[in-house]
């Protein structure tokens, strides 16, 4: 009979937003008149922009004509975006990318998933606490855990605590790691990261011969701009540092599905006779087998985001849901609570009243402001006592959002 891949068997249960949902019915079934806003979801909610819509409709158009039509596109993406890429999202920061170091593809959570599969068996994963739930669910899917302990760990990943006592900057692990998972500016802490944290982080994998996965989906909400954008604005980074990015918050491609990763060609893996070997070949052929392309339609739109107009529209909305995250922000603040995060990123990390657990604090929430958030504890145990806001509601939603919670206090 066929054998089941028992890694999978090792999954802890979906257990966060399934949880939340069941809540919010149950409340929801209780109080058919309140009218509840979710400050819970990690998804955008502005429409797309005039100059992303309308290159994309003559991208349609281009479909329809016999001399303009597309069928596969090259699996790396499209020279026009990939061009504008390296172009405005590097050249503009002092990074040199060559064209073969940039991969376009249908969404950054498949990428940093999949990026798993150039890298041996053997390689331990280390990750922040609290963590988007990809890498470590993927790290399990791969066979590179053990079991769950009763916290919902895994066996053989190194977990990095990120609380306020750390500024939510997780420390080198003193033990041996191969693989690190990094995402700044961070979901869920709303933490960014600083060019000295990220120069240390590459000393690190430098000195250890490790490797740094940078997720920085969601780089186009940093403010300061002393911040950086891409982890290669650090010297030495492209010998260590593979990085994601995605259209999918900074444009509003959520659903039309946009992203490209960056293999630097500097970048090296031992082979088991201690050979470098560069990876980005193998994530090329890795690429070029399993993927076919991001679609046409999907690129153009892409592309539009680096026109002027592009660039104005989708700045504008970005800078709605910052006047959320400030608002969120300001308005928890005022209230006495610790409020983290919402200034270089989307998402605003509150610290819970002393003896309040993240889902006491959930339920008081639902149920005195009928306000939805994600208890903190959802993403691991150090969120135990956090609480996650996102800015991605209507500025209206939001703003009826903290009346409510200013009247329930
Ligand atoms: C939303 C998000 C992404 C983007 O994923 P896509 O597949 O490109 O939509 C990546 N990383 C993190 C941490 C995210 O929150």
């Amino acid at each position: 009979m066929t054998k089941i891949n028992e890694n999978f068997l090792k999954l802890q249960a979906g257990y966060l937003f399934p949880e939340v949902a069941r809540r919010v019915r149950a409340y929801q079934a209780k109080n058919p008149e309140a009218k509840i806003i979710s400050l819970g979801i990690g998804d955008v909610t502005q429409p797309l922009p005039p100059a992303i819509i309308e290159a994309m409709q003559k991208a349609v158009e281009d479909m329809a004509g016999a001399n303009t039509f597309r069928g596969y596109g090259p699996e790396q993406g499209y020279d026009f975006l990939i061009e504008a890429i390296i172009e405005n999202d590097f050249k503009s920061r002092g990074v040199d990318l060559d064209k073969s170091e940039v991969f376009i593809s249908d969404g950054a959570k498949c990428d940093t998933a999949n990026i798993q599969e150039m890298f041996g068996l053997d390689n331990i994963v280390a990750v922040t606490d609290p963590v988007y739930p990809v890498y470590v669910d993927s790290s399990v899917m791969a066979g590179r855990t053990g079991q769950a302990n009763e916290k919902g760990q895994y066996d053989k990943i190194v977990y990095m605590p990120c609380t306020a006592e750390n500024n939510f900057i997780p420390e080198p692990p003193t033990t041996p790691v191969d693989i690190i998972y990094l995402c700044f500016p961070n979901n869920p802490t709303g933490a960014a990261a600083a060019k000295e944290t990220l120069s240390e982080w590459v000393d690190f994998a430098r000195r250890t011969g490790a490797i740094i996965l940078f997720d920085a989906a969601y780089e186009a909400f940093i403010t300061n701009p002393d911040i950086p954008h891409s982890i290669y604005e650090i010297d030495g980074a492209k010998e260590v540092a593979i990085e994601f990015r995605s259209f999918s918050k900074t444009a509003g491609f959520t659903g039309v599905r946009c992203a490209f990763t960056v293999v630097p060609r500097q970048l090296t893996a031992a082979a088991s006779n201690g050979r470098a070997v560069e990876v980005n070949p193998l994530w090329n052929r890795r690429h070029s087998t399993k993927f076919n392309g991001a679609s046409y339609v999907s690129q153009a739109g892409a592309a539009a985001v680096y026109t002027p107009e592009g660039r104005k529209q989708t700045r504008q909305i970005i800078d709605i849901y910052m006047a959320n995250a400030a608002l969120i922000r300001k308005s928890l603040t005022k209230l006495g609570y610790k409020a983290y995060g919402g200034v270089n990123a989307p998402y605003i990390w509150v610290k819970t009243p002393a003896g309040v657990g993240s889902w006491d604090f959930f339920d008081q929430l639902l149920q005195k402001a009928n306000v939805v958030g994600t208890p903190g504890a959802g993403f691991g145990p150090a969120g135990e006592g956090y609480f996650r806001l996102t800015a991605f509601a209507t500025p209206a939603n939001v703003k009826e959002a903290m009346q409510r919670i200013a009247n329930s206090v």
